[in-house]
Parts: C-alpha cells; sequence; structure tokens
C-alpha cells in the first residue's frame, strides 16, 4: 500500500492509495461503505461518522471487495469481521 497525494474529485479529500496492482482513491463520505471497481480510478468511500471498531471494519470490508472482488457480500462480511476483530484485539486503532 502507498500513501499518495492528496486530490479533491469534486466529492471531498480523497487519498490515493496503490495496493495489489491498483491505485484507488480512498474517501470519506456520508456513504456507510462503498466499493467503486469499475470507476477509473477505483474508489473506496466510508462513512467518516463511523469511528472505532466499525470503522475499522467498514475499511477492512471495502478493502476485500477491492482484493477479491469475486467474493460474495457474505463471504466479504464475514472475513472483515474476523479480520477486523482480529486487528482490534490486537490494538489496532485509528489516529486522527
Ligand atoms: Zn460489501
Amino acid at each position: 500500500m502507498r500513501l499518495g497525494l492528496d486530490t479533491d474529485g469534486g466529492g471531498g479529500m480523497a487519498r490515493e492509495y496503490t495496493f495489489g496492482k491498483r491505485t484507488y482513491l480512498i474517501r470519506e463520505d456520508a456513504l456507510d461503505g462503498y466499493c467503486d471497481l469499475p470507476g477509473e480510478p477505483p474508489e473506496i468511500w466510508v462513512d467518516p461518522r463511523l469511528r472505532g471498531r466499525a470503522a475499522l471494519e467498514a475499511w477492512v470490508h471495502e478493502a476485500l471487495h477491492c482484493i477479491h472482488p469475486r467474493w460474495s457480500e457474505g463471504r466479504v462480511d464475514r472475513a472483515a469481521k474476523a479480520l477486523s476483530g482480529f486487528l482490534w484485539l490486537i490494538g489496532y486503532r485509528r489516529r486522527k
């Protein structure tokens, strides 16, 4: 994952990340969570009002959609809950 420059594509400030083999715009907006894979560049949106473990789970969930675009919603949901729960348990928290 590589942190890129901030951009403003019209929906507020976004950060650019590269992971896997694609570059994504990472944006916080009032959507619970969204992964726009057909977009160019693809975008990940997460609701900035989410806090704590719910926010971590939303970011992991949307990233998994990008990494595994063929996974079902249920599979992504189960993996995101497990992985974010593990990360939370070992102490990962968001810095603000
Ligand atoms: Zn989903």
